[in-house]
């Protein structure tokens, strides 16, 4: 039994093809410009929802998370198979953090697997190496987050070292897995001279090459969840980068001879 909070259909920025992408609830870190800061919280919760009608407004309460079995799961996730399979797509399993529910993770990627569709882990890295080694048999493809190289500044916006997150990618890569690398672009977090080259020295010290880089752009239309959700949101005034900025990164990036994308 896991506890997931969304499932999204058609998804084209979670990996390759068309994609149905389920999002497992609860997450270890806490990144200050979390998109789903109500996947964080691990447990299945309500939340209020104001509905107009007319001139009236109605407050009624919404279920944020709910828990499923592998075999349901599955049942939704056959639903688009035809659309997954015409298109080269798959299942990509994100959050909140998948790994922090190894155990429903594990089974459900193996049934995926026995009934081959295409798997994608979208990750933060931030868990225990056993629970991310049961998966590789499982998984044909990692989305792996990396966000600030400074341990400190890491911890500052995140909550957490990205010691472990550094150490568990040099140890799927000499498991031979396939792996983006998805790096959100947060105005003077991560989108900072020191921070994009430090990104850029730690890539190519790697023990083998990432397939590529898809940066992930900071955009603020998540702040009605925060109101929503009665969260406080650090970035409440963070304004979105201009496109220019990113096309930047990223042939800073493609001139190291990474493969880069904006967006998934
Ligand atoms: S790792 Fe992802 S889901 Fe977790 S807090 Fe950070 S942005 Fe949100």
């Amino acid at each position: 039994m896991g506890t997931i909070f969304d499932i999204k259909r058609f998804a084209v920025h979670d990996g390759p093809g068309i994609r149905t992408t389920v999002f497992l609830k609860g997450c270890p870190l806490a990144c200050r410009w979390c998109h789903n800061p109500e996947g964080i919280a691990p447990a299945a919760a309500t939340a209020p929802k104001t509905v107009r009608v007319g001139d009236k407004t109605f407050t009624e309460s919404e279920a944020v998370g709910y828990e499923i079995t592998s075999q349901n799961l599955m049942s939704e996730l056959r639903k688009e198979r035809i659309f997954m399979e015409e298109s080269g797509g798959g299942v990509t399993f994100s959050g909140g953090e998948p790994l922090l529910q190894a155990a429903f993770l594990t089974e459900t990627l193996a049934l995926c697997k026995k009934e081959s569709m295409h798997t994608a882990v979208d990750t933060s890295g931030f868990a225990a190496w056993e629970a991310m080694a049961a998966t590789l048999p499982f998984t044909d493809l990692f989305l792996y987050d990396l966000k600030v190289m400074d341990d400190a500044l890491h911890r500052r916006y995140t909550g957490v070292s990205n010691r472990l997150i550094q150490e568990n990618l040099a140890r799927l890569l000499n498991a031979g897995k396939r792996v983006r690398i998805r790096m959100p672009i947060v105005p003077d977090v991560t989108f900072t001279p020191e921070n994009v080259a430090q990104t850029l020295a730690f890539l190519s010290a790697l023990p083998a090459p990432v397939e590529g880089v898809d940066l992930l752009p900071y955009h603020s239309t998540a702040a009605h969840k925060y109101s929503r959700f009665r969260m406080a949101n650090a970035f409440e005034k963070m304004k979105s980068l201009p496109k220019e900025a990113l096309l930047a990164v990223k042939q800073q990036l493609e001139s190291a001879g990474w493969a880069t994308r904006i967006g998934g």
